[in-house]
Order: structure tokens, then C-alpha cells, then sequence
């Protein structure tokens, strides 16, 4: 027999949360529009809105926080986090900036031009945003598989090489700035990426001579899956196997509010000298001196060691395992989950969970209201909503899935709260015949209008 995972930390100081009534929470939705970011979020009990940012520091990283150096120039906690970037991912150069997006603000300003096109796997929305703010368009090229919420493919992250080379052969390679390969993909459920796949979109980059940049904000959790799934590689260490997956690029935009283990930040690493000179200018002006880009020296400290404690094995599989705990619960019960599981979150298959709701009227929002009205528990819209306005004619973009995102933060919640979602879950689940209807929009702003669009129930 062999013993389960478990946890490698113990708990050291606790977050009180509240629980409410189902009458208290369906005034507090009403009131915000039916928008679930409009929350307070004193009056959600389980946060399952993102893992962006909300994941529990340890000790150590606490401590680093005290020694931080809040120097404008030359500060040593920017030279702590440049020495382990390089030292895990093997980048030449090294940009902060004060999260994700930023990253791909400062990034896409030095590459990405009008009419450009930016092929990938399902483009999370910031950067899909930031590439079609500057009138270039993003190409999905993700495999067919990972659009089939029950098929078992190990990595429904991939890339299609053939979509790929479609794109290359069509489009001039002035047009293509970059292949962006965000792992694990975020938009396509937390699915990984194979480096059998990696090695492959590189080589073919390379043959067309287009760079290739990750979107690495679950890294970690991404080389978890190929530790776990990729032949090979059962015996590598993850750093190693997060060495290797680098090795096959030219750069990578972090969004550290996710693997990097600390609340928020964010960086560039990369090989290429001259881009990295032209993202210096752009990094000046929109965050920050280059060596904190609008991070905190103490938070460049906690974001140093982050990185060092994502990357260990026995953290990733406490992590991962218990979003596979959750997901394993809600088959149990017969709810219709993406499968398999992802790394950061389960996603409720909405098209078969309440088919009876018009897709005009936002079955997945719908679905994700409801499990904050029953239970308290707050999860977000993978569909429709997040999928924005065709940028021309203005049409609704119906994607393939229509999703309800529950991402658990690391090290946050315990298997108890992950019982409870599961059961307020099966308790919808067991009456969803009764919902018919949805919402419509009445208010909403051009481009990722999720954050505040607003809606009434129909
Ligand atoms: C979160 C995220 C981003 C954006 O990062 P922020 O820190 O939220 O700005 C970009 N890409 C992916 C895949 C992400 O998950």
C-alpha cells in the first residue's frame, strides 16, 4: 500500500470567513447587478473567483517581506528574484512589472503591431486584450480534443502543429511577432501543455524563424502534469522539467500572482537582447524603474522565494491532488466537469448542466449565480461573457464551451470546504430542470466587459 499525499505545511494563522443566508445573498447579488465581481467579498464563504493573487504566503516568504530593500535603484531584493528567475528558468534577462498584464503591456509594446497576428492556444483574455488593443488579432490553435469536455486527452493544452502551419504558411513572418504557448492554458480549462508538444511548435518556430514566447503563469503546475503524464520524465525533478520546457523558448510574460506563490507581481525573462532593450523603454514608462517595475522590494523578496517553493514536488501535489479531490466529488454526484481535471480549477460543463437555459441568456453566468445564491460560493464565467464582442461586428462570440470556473487558491482552503462546494453543487444539480431562464445584459463596456458588466434577471 501506498501512503496518500498530504499537505507539506501546517497551518499557522487562520482568515475568518463568514457564512450567510440564502436571503442575505440574493439581496447582496440584486444589489450588484448580478455581476459576481461586484461582490463584497465579506459576503462570499468559499472564494473560488480566481487563484490570481489569493493564495496563502508561507513563513518564509513572510520573512522575506521584513528584509526587503525598498531602494529606488539597484535594490538587493530585485537582485534575489533576478538570480532565481535565471536560476529557474534559464532566461538571460529579467524585467519586473506589477503583475501579468503588465508584463504583456510592456512585452506586446516592443513586438505586437497593427494588423500583426498572434497564434496560440486559447489566448487567456488580458493578453488576448492587449493584442487586439493594438489591432492585431489572436489565432486559436489549440487541438480539436480540448473543445470535448469529456475527452481524457492528457494534454488538452496543445498546440495543433498543423493550425500552426497553416497560420505560418498564410501570413507573412513580418505579421507573426511571436507564437504565445500559455501553459497550462488557463482559457481551455487549466489543461497541460506536453513537452512533446513544446519541443515541437519550437521546432517548427524555428523553421519559420518566429519566436516563441510562453504565457508561463502556471508553469509549475504544468511541468506537474508532465512529471505525472509524459513518459520520461517520471523521474525528473520539476525543476528540471521546468528548465527543459524554457529551454524549447525565447521568453515568457509571469503573472506571479499565480505559481509564484505571492499576492501580486509579475515579470519578463528573455533572451533576446535587443527586444529586451526596447521592453526596458516601455517597462520606464508604464511601471518602473527596471529593477522593481512597480513591485515592492519586499514583495520581489517573497516573490524570489515563491519560485523556489512552487517548484518543489510535494507542494505541486498537494495543490493539484486536491483539485482532482474536488473534481473526483462532483463526478461522484454526476456533475458535468471538464475532464480531465485541471491544475488550478474544475470547470462546470454549463452546456450540459443547464441545457434548458437559452445560450442567449448566459447559461454559464446564470450557473455561477446560482451556486452563490444556494451556497455562498463564488466562481466565475468561462463563456459568452468572457468571450467579449466580435471587435467588428459587434455580435456576441458563442464559444464552443460555455464553462463556470471553480479556481481554489493555493494553500488556502482545506478538503472540508472543497465537500461543501461539492455538495451545495449536487444539491443545483438535483433540481436543475427547473431552471429555464437567464439574464440579459444591460450594461457593459467594449472590451473584457466581465469585470463590470451588469445585468437583470430575465
Ligand atoms: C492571470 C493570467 C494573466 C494575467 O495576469 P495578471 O497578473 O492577472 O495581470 C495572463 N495569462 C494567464 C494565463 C493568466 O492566468
Amino acid at each position: 500500500m501506498e501512503l496518500p499525499y498530504a499537505e507539506p505545511y501546517k497551518i499557522k494563522m487562520i482568515e475568518h470567513i463568514k457564512r450567510s443566508t440564502k436571503n442575505q445573498r440574493l439581496k447582496w447579488i440584486k444589489k450588484a447587478h448580478y455581476n459576481l465581481f461586484n461582490l463584497a467579498s465579506e459576503n462570499v464563504f468559499i472564494d473560488l473567483l480566481t487563484d490570481s493573487g489569493t493564495g496563502a504566503m508561507s513563513d518564509r516568504q513572510w520573512a522575506e517581506m521584513m528584509v526587503g530593500d525598498e531602494s529606488y535603484a539597484g535594490s538587493s531584493s530585485f537582485k534575489k528574484l533576478k538570480k532565481t528567475v535565471r536560476k529557474i528558468t534559464g532566461f538571460k534577462y529579467f524585467l519586473p512589472t506589477h503583475q501579468g498584464r503588465a508584463a504583456e503591456n510592456v512585452l506586446f509594446s516592443a513586438m505586437v503591431k497593427e494588423g500583426d497576428v498572434v497564434p496560440g492556444n486559447s489566448h487567456f483574455d488580458t493578453t488576448k486584450g492587449h493584442i487586439e488593443f493594438r489591432k492585431a488579432s489572436a489565432i486559436d490553435c489549440t487541438i480539436d480534443e480540448a473543445f470535448d469536455t469529456s475527452n481524457m486527452h492528457p494534454f488538452k493544452g496543445n498546440i495543433d502543429i498543423n493550425k500552426l502551419e497553416v497560420v505560418f504558411k498564410k501570413y507573412p513572418k513580418e505579421r507573426i511577432p511571436f507564437v504565445i504557448l500559455t501553459i497550462t492554458c488557463n482559457s481551455a480549462g487549466g489543461q497541460p501543455v506536453s513537452i512533446k508538444n513544446i519541443s515541437e511548435v519550437s521546432k517548427l518556430c524555428k523553421q519559420y524563424d518566429i519566436p516563441l514566447y510562453f504565457d508561463a503563469a502556471r508553469f509549475s503546475e504544468n511541468a506537474y502534469f508532465i512529471k505525472k503524464r509524459e513518459v520520461g520524465y517520471e523521474n525528473k525533478t520539476i525543476k528540471e522539467i521546468v528548465k527543459e520546457v524554457f529551454s524549447y523558448g525565447d521568453g515568457m510574460t509571469m503573472s506571479a500572482k499565480k505559481d509564484g506563490l505571492v499576492n501580486m507581481g509579475g515579470f519578463i525573462a528573455l533572451n533576446n537582447k535587443k527586444v529586451y532593450k526596447e521592453a526596458t523603454v516601455f517597462n520606464i514608462m508604464f511601471e518602473g524603474f527596471i529593477t522593481y517595475g512597480g513591485m515592492n522590494g519586499r514583495d520581489m523578496g517573497a516573490l524570489a522565494v515563491g519560485l523556489e517553493e512552487s517548484t518543489e514536488f510535494n507542494y505541486l501535489e498537494s495543490r493539484v491532488e486536491q483539485i482532482a479531490y474536488l473534481g473526483e466529488k462532483l463526478v461522484e454526484y454526476g456533475v458535468p466537469v471538464q475532464q480531465p481535471f485541471g491544475g488550478h480549477a474544475i470547470f462546470l460543463d454549463a452546456n450540459k448542466f443547464v441545457p434548458t437555459i437559452p445560450r442567449e441568456e448566459f447559461r454559464a453566468q446564470a450557473l455561477a449565480l446560482e451556486l452563490y445564491v444556494v451556497g455562498g460560493i463564488r466562481g466565475v464565467e468561462i463563456g459568452t461573457i468572457l468571450a467579449d464582442r466580435d471587435p467588428i461586428t459587434r455580435e456576441n462570440r458563442y464559444p464552443e464551451l460555455e464553462l463556470v470556473r471553480l479556481a481554489v487558491p493555493r494553500r488556502t482552503y482545506t478538503n472540508n470546504h472543497m465537500d461543501y462546494v461539492a455538495a451545495t453543487l449536487k444539491m443545483i444539480y438535483n433540481t436543475r430542470e427547473e431552471a429555464k431562464s437567464g439574464y440579459k445584459i444591460i450594461n457593459e463596456a467594449p472590451i473584457m466587459r466581465h469585470f463590470t458588466i451588469e445585468f437583470d434577471k430575465i
